[in-house]
């Protein structure tokens, strides 16, 4: 049975775990491919360039995007942020699920295009929390922090355009359920009606 791979887009505010609950899911589930961004931000103590993102130039980001490398791109908080094309896309012909960790801007542009992508928003239990657990990451000052809270409540008014909402009230609720809509979604017809016309090609 021959069939594509499933692109899952994960996207969430920033401060609500999304980070966490992926890293948790790839290391309990096998079999999926997260894909690496690119940004222009400066690598964060203890990030690897091309592990954590490819940290790229501006030039060489603007270049990658003109070039039609890259499969959606944003800008965030000053920063350019883009999904590399051509992994994706291999990743997904040999059968392999794709994850994209990405911000609403850039996931809006991959529904548009993607039609058949799994759009999942991760959801902090409360503003509270959310504002908790931005302040304890304690990676940046007090006004980038200010700015991600002010970015995070708009890209949860976004929420309502996905398909899915994962509420991040424990890493562990939160990594089941995700991986319970990737194994729902393994199963939709979109995906299995090709091997339905392989059993009945055998009658
Ligand atoms: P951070 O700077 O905290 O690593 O990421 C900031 C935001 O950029 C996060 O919401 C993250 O999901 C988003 N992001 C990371 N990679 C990409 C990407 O390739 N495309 C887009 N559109 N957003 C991304």
């Amino acid at each position: 049975m021959n069939k594509k791979g499933l692109l899952v887009v994960l996207s969430g505010p920033s401060g609500c775990g999304k980070g966490t609950v992926l890293k948790e899911l790839l290391t309990k589930k096998e079999g999926l491919f997260l894909s690496v961004s690119a940004t222009t931000r400066r690598p964060r103590p203890g990030e690897i360039d091309g592990q954590s993102y490819y940290f790229l130039s501006r030039d060489r980001f603007l270049e990658l995007v003109d070039n039609g490398g890259m499969l959606e791109y944003a800008c965030y908080c000053d920063n350019y942020y883009g999904t590399p094309k051509d992994s994706v896309e291999a990743k997904r012909a040999q059968g392999i699920d794709v994850i994209l960790e990405i911000e609403v801007q850039g996931a809006m542009q991959i529904k548009q295009k993607c039609p058949d992508a799994v759009m999942v928003f991760v959801m902090p239990p409360s503003m509270a929390e959310l504002a908790r657990r931005l302040v304890d990451r304690n990676t940046e000052d007090e006004e980038t922090v200010s700015r991600r809270m002010a970015k995070a409540v708009e890209e949860m008014r976004h929420a309502k355009e996905y398909d899915y909402i994962v509420v991040n009230d424990t890493v562990e609720n939160a990594v089941e359920n995700l991986w319970g809509i990737v194994l729902a979604e393994k199963l939709t017809v979109r995906q299995l009606g090709g091997f339905v016309d392989e059993v009945l090609a055998q009658v």
